[in-house]
């Protein structure tokens, strides 16, 4: 096996995957439709609800071809019955994508918006549940992936089950990576995609969740044809397959991560991703950045940093000069602030770090930033 030049990818997914894994995207032809690949997907549906630790009766998961976003559109689209309306938390990009989607399908929805670096307020989210009855489902994001700020899901799908809403988390950018207990959590529904946590290839993506509450589902409005959860649920049910051509090769990519995701464990896979984070952030202090959100606030994946006050500073020529170096940075979804992020997704150690704040030190140092950098403001 020849090795593949290995880039460090530090943006927020697709993340760095091991050559192994790229490796098992080459197979022999198949046809998507033979019994052999219909019981590869049933393994690979239970281990994605095994890995947020749900049980097989209780839960199930549903594969379906696209990207993240995908799973955000499907979750909203489909789980909403007539005469009812969505309450979306949101206190950051990825959950102003899901009110835009409720937007585009006409959803009745409530957008309860937050500062972008604090965490939702409790209480407000239980007065607007109490006062809006016909809540039936309760959105938020797990990892808001635009800053690194982590919410509380397991206190906020409490209270939407005391007021008989479902929960529904857009856990794309900490599934497989921060432990999450579907159960324990109060999560009905999550999602995620092949290309973050799991380390394998975008084109695949997922939605774990409650059966009942798919079943129950039949019966609500239909709002799309591609992207329906129910009518892709019953299809596997019957058959074992996707309704439409599935991702094959990522498929095979999925399934060698998994197996290589149980090799490492998820203690150790979180331990590995906390150590990046840790030298993420122990960088970025030494040279002075500052940072969006407080410490306590932080995912533990995510760091989004501000671009210090120095005229030399350009984060294009930075990008550029490490990107031509095999590091790759990403820059921030805040509008008003000017940020960068370093994520800790991946196949990668604190060593990648280290050797990653060289190069970037490098750059500071070859356009004239001064370090440790500036801020105008205190
Ligand atoms: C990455 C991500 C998505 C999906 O984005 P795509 O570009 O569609 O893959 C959705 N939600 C969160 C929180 C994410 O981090």
């Amino acid at each position: 096996m020849e090795k593949i030049k290995r880039n460090i990818l530090l943006n927020p997914g697709p993340s760095t995957t091991t050559d192994t894994v790229k490796y098992a995207q080459i197979v022999p032809d198949i046809c998507p439709r033979e019994k052999e690949f219909a019981g590869l997907m049933k393994g690979l549906r239970e281990d994605l609800v095994r890995i947020v630790h749900g049980d097989l009766d209780k839960y199930t998961s549903v594969l379906f071809c696209g990207s993240g976003t995908i799973n955000m559109d499907i979750c909203l689209n489909s789980l909403l019955d007539e005469g009812k309306k969505i309450l979306i938390i949101n206190n950051g990009a990825y959950s102003s994508r899901a009110a835009e989607i409720c937007d585009y399908y006409n959803l009745d929805y409530i957008n309860m918006s937050f500062p972008i670096d604090e965490q939702p307020n409790l209480e407000k989210i239980e007065e607007t549940l109490k006062s809006n009855q016909d809540i039936s489902l309760v959105y938020t994001t797990h990892n808001e992936t635009g800053t690194g700020l982590l919410n509380p899901i397991r206190e906020i799908g409490e209270t939407a089950h005391r007021y008989g809403a479902i929960f529904v988390v857009d856990t794309t950018s900490t599934y497989a990576m921060r432990p999450i207990d579907i159960e324990k959590d109060n999560v009905d529904f999550c999602m995620a995609s092949a290309q973050k946590g799991l380390m394998a290839f975008t084109g695949l993506s997922f939605v774990v969740g409650n059966r009942a509450i798919i079943e129950k589902s039949k019966d609500f409005p239909r709002r799309s044809y591609y992207c329906n959860l129910y009518r892709q649920y019953d299809y596997f049910e019957r058959t074992g397959e996707m309704n439409f051509t599935p991702p094959v090769q990522t498929i095979y990519a999925t399934l060698k991560a998994l197996e290589e995701y149980w090799e490492e464990g998820e203690e150790a896979k979180w331990a590995r991703h906390t150590r990046v984070f840790d030298a993420i952030n122990e960088g970025l202090d030494e040279l002075g950045f500052k940072q969006v959100i407080a410490p306590e606030l932080r995912s533990g994946l995510v760091s989004t940093a501000i671009y210090p006050d120095d005229e030399n500073w350009d984060f294009e020529k930075i990008h550029d000069y490490c990107y031509e170096k095999g590091f790759t940075i990403y820059p921030g979804k805040i509008s008003g602030t000017n940020t960068f992020r370093l994520c800790a997704l991946g196949a990668i150690d604190k060593e990648d770090i280290d050797a990653f704040f060289i190069t970037f030190k490098e750059a500071l140092a070859k356009y004239g930033v001064s370090v440790p950098v500036k801020y105008n403001t205190k």
